[in-house]
């Protein structure tokens, strides 16, 4: 990470390379970069200079505690603080921090998902400090990023298999960039990603007053505003000044952690935003997203405002996604994802195209799943985020290319077009060789892939993990094939076509928010995963535990228990989104609508004392109508409450969770219709939340 001018301005909170350089040893920093360039263990030697250098910047910089920062299941991040204090004798104390507390830790692991790896007896689990990414100083606080394992040595994090991944796509795509004469030297290829990060920023005091948004971090309840995003006059417009104060001190904040946010600007929904950051390498993004989104949650609270993050916080708006823009480069700077001038006779390149082609195709469940969240349900699907299908955007020029290719036919370069305003003092200037579309799940942009299936509150450690993963088996799998061939063009060439030829299917360039695009889809025998319920299965179908073992990222027995966890989140998700449903009626709306009816009967009451001649038609129909829905919204609250009953007695994990798909969930819906519909009849004063007009309009 190179540091430019931005943290000499701001202060740099990040043990980066300028800093280590400049505070190790020359020999000390050269053997550390070695280690990590080569994937070689760390000598105890290093780790201890490591160590005392780190402390020494950290308590310059107002640090008193470090942690190892770890990643677990739950997928956000964890810690626990220990201070530098160390008693020496004679009640004296130093700072101290050894090489041993840098590279290892022992955290109680029993309260963290394993998914049955792990009994709560068995509690140990171990933190070791990952020299990849680079620690960093937060609230005072040294952080070590690092990987969590059990006292088995499985996999406890979303980090460990991501690095695995890494390392497994390194070895495989360096055997394509040798036979193709390593023009450059290179000596490694890495993954990078750039996340951008989608969210709403919200008043906090309406935010207070949502049980729902608190507990849950999505509206459970809402009618329908007047305005939603119809006229399309949020997305790219003038940023308010109160959203203006909150970017420049969250630009600020992440600027000294050393995530450089780019480009920030509104998004489709009213109050909805996104932030996109420098990309960097996949393990080191994943770190940095994690840190994005925290700082943007207490940076929000300063400003009195509340950041969601979750997929869906409003029914009948657009949801926030993460898109996770992805290539692969080598470690002398190629872009092995870039066409070139003449795709059609970059052989290379083409090669590469063809690996991510039949890798996505062959994986299209492992790529779903790896977005699943009980959040993103409420996304895919909807018609604004991707479709719970899988499919490939290449372009106009690349979709000729490899059409051509799978169909023997000579490709006929096209001329790149000049963009012409009718403005004499406006240059015209080239266009991009394809437009955009902003409906496929997996588009190709220019010189690298974007997934935009993933939402915004998950980590980008998954889908990194199985990206690196299939590129690394398609790519395998290729360089057997081609290293015994004679004529190594000739026959890179016929195994693209052959692979384009056989994986067409998973190509789709129109809209994939259609009704129509969900038939054709299935003509094509694609697979359209909707929930959790049906995607997590795909983490222990016999080719994917088989492709995982093969490339040493996962055991079949760290599978299950991915597994496990994904379901049993789905679970625990719903229960507590319809427990504070039945709350929330019961205790809020419910009341509020018997405070009002009692009003409308009084009024009645009212009018007939004075006058059997005073009309109270509206009145009364009024009054009926809010009984009947009253009466509806109390029978729909039993039977969500029956259904949660059920649900608890079913032992084997995949059918409860289909049950929560088929029962709990249809009957939440069900609920909700009802309380809405009578939030449209109640008087304001006496509705017990916040409205959506109230908590989408309300930052000025
Ligand atoms: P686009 O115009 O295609 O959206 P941008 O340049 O705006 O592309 O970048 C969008 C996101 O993609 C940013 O976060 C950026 O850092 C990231 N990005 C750009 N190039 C790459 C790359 N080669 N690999 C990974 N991410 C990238
Ligand atoms: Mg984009």
């Amino acid at each position: 990470m190179a540091t430019a001018n931005i943290p000499k301005i701001f202060g740099s909170l990040v043990f980066n390379d300028d800093v280590m350089h400049e505070r190790l040893p020359k020999q000390t920093y050269a053997e550390l970069k070695d280690c990590i360039k080569e994937n070689k263990p760390l000598t105890t030697e290093i780790a201890q200079q490591v160590a005392s250098a780190m402390k020494t910047w950290a308590v310059e910089h107002g640090a008193t505690h470090f942690t190892h920062w770890f990643q677990p299941m739950t997928g956000f991040t964890a810690e626990k603080h220990d201070s530098f204090i160390t008693p020496v004798g004679d009640g004296q104390i130093i700072m101290d921090f050894s090489g041993k507390e840098l590279i290892h830790s022992e955290p109680d692991a029993s309260s963290f998902p394993s998914g049955g790896i792990r009994s709560t007896f068995e509690a140990r689990g171990y933190t070791a400090w990952d020299p990849t990414s680079y620690a960093f100083i937060k609230d005072d606080t040294l952080c070590i990023p690092s990987v969590f394992y059990s006292y088995t040595g499985q996999v406890l994090d979303k980090k460990t298999p991501l690095l695995r991944s890494i390392q497994a796509m390194d070895k495989e795509a360096m055997r394509i960039v040798n036979l193709f004469g390593n023009p450059t030297g290179a000596a490694h290829v890495h993954s990078s990603v750039g996340g951008e990060q989608e969210y709403f920023l919200i008043d906090r005091d309406l935010y207070n007053e949502r049980e729902d948004l608190k507990l849950t971090g999505r509206t459970l309840f809402g009618a329908k505003p007047p305005k939603g995003q119809e006229k399309e006059d949020h997305y790219f417009g003038v940023i308010k000044p109160t959203v203006k104060a909150f970017m420049a001190d969250l630009d600020e904040e992440l600027w000294k952690l050393g995530v450089y946010s780019k480009t920030e600007h509104n998004e489709v929904a009213p109050s909805q935003h996104e932030l996109a950051p420098i990309y960097c390498d996949t393990n080191l993004g994943t770190d940095q997203n994690q840190l994005m989104m925290e700082t943007m949650k207490t940076v929000a609270a300063r400003h009195n405002l509340a950041c969601l993050l979750h997929e869906k916080p409003f029914a009948g708006v657009n949801g926030s996604g993460k898109h996770n823009n992805w290539s692969i480069t080598t470690d002398t700077g190629e872009n092995l994802l870039k066409p070139g001038k003449d795709p059609s006779n970059n052989t290379r390149f083409l090669v590469f195209l063809a690996a991510v082609v039949k890798g996505v195709d062959e994986y299209q469940d492992l790529l779903r799943v790896s977005a699943a969240s009980p959040g993103n349900d409420h996304r895919l699907g909807g018609s604004e985020a991707p479709p719970a299908i899988v499919s490939m955007y290449l372009g106009d020029e690349l979709g000729a290319v490899v059409d051509a290719l799978a169909k023997h036919k000579t490709v006929s370069k096209k001329p790149s077009e000049v963009a012409d305003t009718g403005i004499e003092v406006i240059p015209n200037f080239k266009k991009d060789t394809t437009d955009r579309n902003r409906t496929s799940p997996f588009a190709f942009t220019g010189n690298k892939f974007e997934f935009r299936m993933l939402g915004s509150a998950m980590s980008l450690a998954d889908p990194n993990t199985v990206l690196n993963t299939i590129l690394a088996e398609e790519l395998g799998e290729f360089s057997d094939e081609l290293e015994k061939a004679d004529d190594l063009d000739k026959a890179a060439r016929e195994l693209a076509s052959r692979v384009f030829a056989e994986h067409a299917r998973i190509i789709f360039n129109g809209d994939g928010y259609t009704d129509e695009w969900v038939v054709e889809a299935e003509k094509r025998g694609l697979s359209n995963l909707r929930t959790c319920a049906d995607a997590y299965p795909a983490y222990i179908a016999d080719k994917n535990v088989k492709l995982f073992e093969k490339h040493k990222i996962f055991s079949k027995e760290e599978l299950e228990s991915r597994y496990e966890i994904g379901l049993e989140n789905y679970c625990k998700t719903l229960h507590i989104e319809a427990l504070t449903m039945t709350e929330m009626v019961k205790k809020d709306i419910y009341p509020a609508v018997l405070a009002y009816m009692d009003e409308v009967a009084e009024t009645i009451n009212r009018k007939e004392k004075i006058s059997a001649a005073i009309s109270h038609e509206s009145e009364s129909e009024l009054l009926t109508s809010l009984s009947t829905l009253a009466d509806s919204l109390m029978k729909k609250c039993a039977e969500l409450e029956s259904t949660l009953v059920t649900a608890d007695d079913i032992s084997q994990i995949q059918e409860q969770a289909n049950y929560y798909r088929d029962n709990v969930f249809v009957a939440m819906q069900e609920m909700r219709a009802v309380a809405d519909e009578l939030e449209t009849k109640t008087a304001k004063d006496y509705w017990p939340i916040p409205s959506y007009s109230d908590l989408l309009y309300s930052v000025v």
